[in-house]
């Protein structure tokens, strides 16, 4: 039941400061407190609910720039809406409603000044399930996101953003002889890193991922765990998973949610990834993350 996310979520047609597309951009030493570096994003005391039913209560959690937090939990224990709160989609469903802060960099991404459009260009999100335009070319589907801002790239500056996309999603060496051929015709797994790629085109400051590779063979699933090390030196990446390895071997940190029948999902635990797993403070997560639950 994953919904499909068009790049047009994370655009702005009417905003021209979108991308920095030219290479004086990546001039600029990094990270920039106020600029367009490596960017904290804080949840506070948010809480979530669909109709009456509240499905979020209360999490406060902060995803340090440049690092991997990794949101493990049960099934239907709230990580997807949490997810969706980071970049403004939780809003989407009509009978959705939400209280707290996200805070990027310590603007509130719900502050009525901020634009909803910006707010998703500058968090991205990649879907368990891929979502490339199956007949748009693979170098078009990279530039996809880009073309709705209205910004005018020359070829060699296109050029360039395929690459540098491409080669970020791990992707670059197995299609660099056919950017025109369909990205239907890929595999899944190279379908996902596509759809990295193209969210890592428009150079948001965070990059959400739901599950990118629970749909995925274990191969696929290796070759996107050994890109996310060299992204997250590009951006702060949130990751669901339900794969304890994959949580343990890429995150720098770890949330654990978990919800029951009568109570709302709520983070019990959170830390660097290797206090969560190999010496957690409340039993409920050393059960979780060794599979006697969940
Ligand atoms: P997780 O990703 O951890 O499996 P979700 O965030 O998808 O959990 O779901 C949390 C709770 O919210 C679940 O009880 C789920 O049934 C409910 N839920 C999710 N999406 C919707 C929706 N669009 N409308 C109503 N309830 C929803
Ligand atoms: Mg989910």
């Amino acid at each position: 039941m994953s919904t499909p996310n068009p790049p047009v979520d994370v655009t702005d047609p009417h905003d021209t400061m979108v991308i920095a597309a030219t290479p004086d951009a990546d001039v600029r030493p990094a990270p920039v407190p106020s600029g367009r570096g490596l960017a904290e994003l804080r949840a506070e005391s948010v809480s979530c609910w669909f109709g009456e039913r509240k499905v979020l209560d209360r999490v406060t959690l902060t995803m340090p720039a440049g690092e991997i937090t990794a949101l493990i939990g049960p099934s239907g224990c709230g990580k997807s809406t949490f997810l969706r709160t980071l970049n403004r989609m939780h809003e989407m469903v009509p009978t959705a409603s939400l209280a707290g802060q996200v805070l990027l960099d310590g603007e509130d991404i719900y502050d009525t000044s901020v634009r909803i459009t910006a707010a998703r260009r500058d968090i991205g999100m990649v879907f368990q399930r891929p979502n490339p335009f199956p007949a748009m070319s693979i170098a078009d589907n990279v530039l996809a996101g880009l073309k709705l801002t209205g910004r005018k790239a020359s070829k060699d500056e296109k050029e360039e953003i395929v690459e540098r996309s491409l080669r970020l999603g791990g992707l670059w060496n197995e299609v660099k002889d056919r950017l025109d051929a369909p990205g239907g015709g890929l595999s899944g797994g190279q379908q996902q890193r596509l759809c990295i790629a193209r969210s890592m085109a428009i150079k948001p400051r965070v990059l959400l991922m739901d599950e990118p590779c629970s749909a995925l063979d274990p191969t696929s699933t290796r070759v996107i765990e050994e890109s996310m090390r060299e992204l997250a030196q590009e951006v702060t990446i949130v990751i669901v998973t339900h794969n304890m390895q994959q949580a343990a071997r890429v995150s720098d940190k770890t949330a654990f949610f978990l919800a029951t029948h009568s109570t709302p999902g709520a983070i019990v635990e959170h830390g660097p990834t290797k206090d969560v797993f190999e010496n957690p403070q409340d039993p409920r997560t050393g059960d979780y993350v060794h599979g006697r639950f969940g």
